[in-house]
């Protein structure tokens, strides 16, 4: 006589790649900044212009008024880091959010667009 004990291993746990980067916050800084009234979103594109979501106008960086800064570091990966834009749209005056690459890893474009935008925040915390 036998007794089929059909011991599961399922813990039902799913493997979460915590310490992958903390590039992972990005999503939480947009929503944060789409909760301060920044709706739109900016991209980046060659030439050091951002193009906005919004009125889809392309504006050379250099007028785009920045008014958040928020970096963000790969804990695990150095390379892998970012910043996070509040910015407002020359064109359309709406606020928005952008995510550039920064440090070595960071593309072309957003090395350009990074130049161009003046990034000292009055009111930096
Ligand atoms: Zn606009």
């Amino acid at each position: 006589m036998r007794i089929s004990h059909e011991t599961s291993d399922d813990n039902g746990w799913l493997a979460r790649d915590e310490a992958s980067t903390d590039l992972r916050n990005i999503p939480l800084e947009l929503s944060e900044l789409a909760a301060e009234g920044m709706r739109a979103s900016f991209a980046v594109v060659a030439g050091g212009l951002v193009v906005c979501s919004i009125c889809h106008a392309r504006s050379s960086a250099t007028g785009v008024q920045v008014v958040e800064v928020r970096r963000l570091e790969g804990s695990s990966d150095p390379d892998a880091e970012a910043i996070v834009l509040g910015l407002r749209c020359p064109s359309c005056g709406v606020l928005g959010g952008a995510v550039l690459g920064y440090g070595p890893t960071a593309s072309a474009e957003d090395q350009d667009v990074l130049a161009a935008l003046n990034l000292e925040v009055g009111d930096g915390g």
